[in-house]
């Protein structure tokens, strides 16, 4: 969980990040900015900020914010009834990012979250920068992280069913909840 001022702190960060990046967003689109702690309660160390900018039946196109040294955990996209499961490209705008799929294990420039070592088992490292992009079928396992500048991105996809999605860490919850304090 995290807390209203979290939440309105981690937006108004992601928004600053997303504009710098030079993707003009309307005001009305970075109050909607999500913020995803994956049930944590440490979204500076794992977590992601999402702006969604078309979502139908069909496709989804989002900008997703990750902060300095956050990480998205460890995760795939499963079949869904006759859908086959998201497939996925990722290309990035502003910043560093370690990317981890299957393959031989080339890990070198990123970290493994302390304590959850177990939970990311992808060992195969792109690092990328503005301008790459990787396309992922359906079903791969993926993490990622950013490092001390952070990352902006898009990600370009068939229908996205978040909570859905499937986790290495089973103590992930894919609706952050949101406390007053
Ligand atoms: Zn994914």
């Amino acid at each position: 969980m995290i807390t209203t001022q979290e939440l309105l702190h981690a937006r108004r960060q992601a928004a600053g990040m997303i504009r710098e990046a030079g993707i003009h967003i309307t005001d009305k689109e970075a109050d909607g900015i999500e913020v995803v702690d994956f049930g944590l309660s440490r979204l500076e160390k794992e977590g992601v900020q999402v702006l969604t900018l078309v979502q139908t039946d069909r496709i989804s196109v989002k900008v997703l914010a990750l902060f300095p040294n956050q990480t998205e955990p460890e995760h795939w996209h499963p079949p869904v009834g006759s859908d086959p499961g998201k497939e996925e490209t990722v290309r990035v705008i502003s910043g560093t990012m370690y990317f981890y799929l299957p393959g031989e294990n080339t890990f070198k420039e990123g970290f493994l979250v302390k304590g959850k070592e177990h939970c990311y088992t992808m060992r195969h490292e792109l690092v990328m920068r503005p301008g790459d992009q990787v396309t992922l079928a359906p079903g791969v396992k993926h993490w990622f992280q950013a490092r001390n500048e952070g990352v902006v991105m898009y990600s370009f996809s068939t229908i996205a069913r978040d909570v859905m999605d499937q986790f290495t860490d089973k103590a992930i919850v894919r609706t952050t909840k949101v406390v007053e304090k």
